[in-house]
């Protein structure tokens, strides 16, 4: 038998997986990932079969030690936010909310003819050993050199973007399934419609919609419900706009 080894990945605590080809009965087996754990090459013979496939549904919220071993809390455990003992990982994964970022442009014109008031510098950091960086707050120009080197006065770099700000906001998923199942809107647009909606619209949405929940446009409850959004701000009635 000849192993033909490309790579092999360890952690502190253990091997992940060998990445390797196997020659054996004259034949080379592909290119596999062979975790640690398996005892035999045996299953890498085997012609696999056509068969169904069913996952496990994943879950949203786990622990993971040091080892990579994985506690799953149940929903009391995470209402009590109890931690377990000896697991220092938190991992949390959120499949109905919708990531929204707002970047600032940084523009170069605006960049050149600043003047960089000395105190509106701050160094900026994550840089390796001997490079540093700074920034002015001014103009959000950004400037970085060699330890040993002096700043320049004049090269400030503005073709740049600052991340101002990045939220989260859920989204129903039986209203987007309702909205995408009538055939109105692809899966996207269903998902940014719910997660951007207010509360009113979003019931307005599950009233029509369909589902078990929710109000109608114009019922005495839409009109109670006090929220306004893109959706709905110009249909909120005079007394309520704030
Ligand atoms: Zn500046
Ligand atoms: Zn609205």
């Amino acid at each position: 038998m000849i192993v033909f080894r490309l790579g092999k990945w360890t952690s502190s605590s253990q091997v992940f997986f060998v990445y390797e080809r196997i020659y054996i009965n004259g034949m080379w087996t592909p290119f596999c990932k062979i975790r640690k754990r398996y005892k035999s090459w045996f299953g890498y013979f085997h012609k696999p079969q056509p068969r169904s496939m069913y996952i496990k549904p994943l879950p949203t919220l786990w622990f993971e030690n040091e080892r990579g071993e994985k506690y799953i809390p149940t929903i009391d455990e995470i209402k009590e936010v109890k931690m377990p003992e000896g697991y220092n990982y938190l991992h949390s994964q959120f499949p109905t909310r919708l990531s929204h970022s707002i970047l600032k442009l940084i523009n170069q014109k605006d960049v050149d003819s600043c003047n960089h008031p000395s105190a509106k510098i701050r160094p900026t950091d994550g840089w390796v050993d001997d490079v540093e960086g700074r920034k002015c707050l001014k103009c959000g120009g950004t400037q970085v050199k060699k330890k040993d080197e002096k700043w320049s006065e004049t090269k400030w770099n503005g073709n740049r973007s600052d991340e101002i700000s990045r939220g989260d906001s859920g989204w129903s998923p039986d209203l987007v399934l309702a909205m995408t199942n009538s055939g109105d809107y692809e899966l996207p647009d269903a998902i940014l419609i719910a997660a951007n909606s207010c509360s009113r619209c979003m019931n307005a949405l599950a009233y029509q919609y369909g589902l078990d929940w929710g109000f109608q446009v114009g019922s005495e409850e839409w009109v109670k419900t006090g929220t306004s959004c893109q959706f709905c701000e110009f249909e909120v009635p005079e007394h309520q706009v704030q």
